[in-house]
């Protein structure tokens, strides 16, 4: 009798002793899911990224007067972390290079707007994770073109979690427009919402270089370099955007050398200055007046953009750009 009581007891300890064991280990659990998000915290609600279309190296941040961009060599860069050895390591033109900042892969993609990416793009990705709105993600561009980066080819993607797009003439993707109009969409979306991702593309200083007009291919630098603060100001005098906002500045490539047979008139091979390009990045999760001489690529923007906003991309061939995080 009293053996039998023992027994039981000792059963109903052991019992005890095994729920309490897994209590634990489930806050235990609790605890370490606690940490490790939190370790991964960025401040980073809103990203743009502005691309400027077709400059040289030479003419922007090669240049160490900084005579064409005065507003980002002199008062941006300081607000962040600039990539001097940038580069579009794939087809140096237009379409290719946007399709691999959006897909993070280097695609041999026409170059005429009627061939979509093979990929879906970082705000694909960014969409279906979160569950949000196409209002949530934008693309704005001068280029009626660039429409193409709203969609993918990829089956199980197309004509899914698209962004909201507004590309060349009147938006309808057909057509260059002059960036001013381009600028004023910019304003007339930011006035009555907040994206959270945004691309940008600003196409004169490629279309001058085109025209072979040195001076007005300069300009269209100023231009940009303008906008570029512009949006910045924007940015801070908006108080739901400022200090949660992250601007990525770069280009789709740049432009063959001096002593190439085109000159700075063209662009699309595997030289020097048609790959090398820049990146210029501020926001409250980076580093301040910090200058990188490590390489990047087209290709990591993406993987970065989707470790900032927590959601995986594994079509993505980038990396993390880690070294541009503060801690
Ligand atoms: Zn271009
Ligand atoms: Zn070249």
């Amino acid at each position: 009798m009293f053996q039998k009581k023992y027994i039981s007891l000792y059963l109903l300890s052991i019992i005890f002793a095994l729920f309490a064991f897994q209590f634990n280990e489930i806050k235990t659990d609790k605890v370490d899911s606690k940490t490790q998000s939190s370790e991964k915290k960025y401040k980073t609600k809103y990203l743009i990224v502005f691309v400027i279309d077709g400059p040289r190296y030479s003419e922007t941040f090669g240049d160490s007067t900084y005579s064409l961009i005065p507003r980002m060599g002199k008062e941006l860069k300081k607000k962040g972390v600039l990539f001097t050895n940038f580069m579009n390591n794939g087809v140096t033109h237009t379409c290719p290079g946007h399709t691999a900042i959006m897909t993070g892969v280097y695609q041999s993609i026409t170059n005429d707007g009627k061939e979509l990416p093979k990929q879906p793009s970082f705000m694909q990705y960014y969409l279906k994770e979160k569950g949000a709105d196409k209002n949530d993600a934008w693309v704005i561009s001068s280029k009626g073109k660039l429409q193409v980066l709203a969609n993918t080819k990829n089956k199980k993607w197309r004509d899914s979690y698209q962004p909201n797009s507004y590309c060349g003439l009147n938006g309808n993707g057909l057509d260059y427009v002059g960036d001013a109009i381009t600028w004023k969409k910019i304003e007339e979306v930011f006035s009555c919402s907040t994206p959270k991702l945004m691309l940008i593309n600003f196409l004169e200083a490629d279309v001058k270089g085109h025209e072979n007009k040195w001076e007005a291919y300069k300009q269209g630098i100023k231009d940009c370099d303008q906008y570029v603060y512009k949006l910045w100001n924007m940015i801070q005098s908006n108080p739901q955007m400022k200090d949660q906002t992250t601007l990525l500045v770069t280009n789709d490539h740049g432009r063959h050398l001096d002593g190439h047979k085109n000159g700075f008139i063209n662009h699309g091979d595997k030289c020097k200055g048609c790959k090398h390009i820049s990146l210029l990045a501020m926001g409250p999760d980076f580093k301040k007046n910090v200058i990188i001489d490590k390489g990047g690529e087209l290709i990591d923007i993406s993987k970065t953009i989707a470790e900032m906003f927590h959601f995986d991309m594994p079509s993505s061939k980038g990396r993390i750009l880690n070294e541009m995080f503060e801690n």
